[in-house]
Parts: structure tokens; C-alpha cells; sequence
């Protein structure tokens, strides 16, 4: 059985969004969507990656665009993971060797590394714009949509 779920979370993972609007955000999520989907608020004390899954093509540089290995990558999720959490330090690309967090690498899809956000389970289809506005609105900053597909 496949699995869908769309997670937005901040374009800047060092905003914080405060509970009261997570669940603001879960409850218009709720109101949109048909009855089968379920729409989660994230929160965590560390840095914590969100991928998307089988959606996921590869990594290119955002100052030169060069794709970046994945293999490159494994090793500096490696690198930053302090155990706990992520600690989103800045590593040099290899292509043009600009310091970038790997929050910053641009992923197709997108994915990303969150403390806080929501998540919407059983989500099939793209989230419209207008809709997006709307939940940014609410929650008050700029988000990342992540469409996960396992
Ligand atoms: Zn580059």
C-alpha cells in the first residue's frame, strides 16, 4: 500500500511556530480535506529531517545549480548529525565551494530539517496556492511543502 503526506514546514528551519497556531494550521487543514485525512501538528526539540520519499530525484548546489552526490550528502548528514538532532552547520559544496546548511541544498523534491510544522496523512494531490497563503497566514511564516510518497 502506498502512503502520502504532505509535511510544511518552515522555509527557514530556525523560525519556531508557536503551538497555538500548529493547531490554528491543523484545524483549517482539517476543514479542506476530505474525511480520511488526518492533519498532524510536528514538534521537536532538535532538528529533524523530513524526506520525500520515493519523490526524491537529487540535490543540486543553490549558488551554482551543479547536482551535488548524493553520496557528498550522506556523508555530511552524517557529519551534522549530533546524535540527537541535527545541528544545520554549513559545509562547503563541492562543485563551487560555498557554505550552505543542508536545509539550503535544493532537493526534488523538497525536503527539509524542522523543529516545527504539520503534516498531513493520507494526502493525495498538490495543495493549492491559495490554500497555501492561507496556512501561511496562520502560522505566520514562509513554509516548505514536502510531498511525501513511500
Ligand atoms: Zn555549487
Amino acid at each position: 500500500m502506498s502512503l502520502h503526506k504532505i509535511a510544511l514546514i518552515p522555509e527557514n528551519p530556525h523560525d519556531a511556530i508557536e503551538l497555538t497556531r500548529l493547531s490554528l494550521a491543523c484545524e483549517y487543514l482539517t476543514e479542506l480535506a476530505p474525511s480520511n485525512t488526518v492533519a498532524e501538528i510536528l514538534s521537536e526539540s532538535v532538528f529533524t529531517f523530513r524526506d520525500c520519499g520515493q519523490n526524491f530525484e537529487r540535490i543540486h548546489c543553490p549558488s551554482c545549480g551543479e547536482d551535488v552526490s548524493v553520496e557528498w550528502w550522506g556523508n555530511r548528514i552524517d557529519e551534522d548529525y549530533d546524535g540527537s538532532g541535527f545541528r544545520l552547520d554549513r559545509y562547503e559544496t563541492p562543485c563551487c565551494k560555498r557554505a550552505h546548511t543542508l536545509h539550503n541544498l535544493v532537493y526534488v523534491w523538497p525536503q527539509g530539517f524542522f523543529k516545527t510544522g504539520v503534516e498531513i496523512e493520507n494526502a493525495i494531490g498538490k495543495l493549492d496556492k491559495e490554500h497555501l497563503q492561507n496556512i501561511e497566514a496562520i502560522v505566520a511564516v514562509k513554509l516548505r511543502v514536502i510531498y511525501i510518497h513511500y
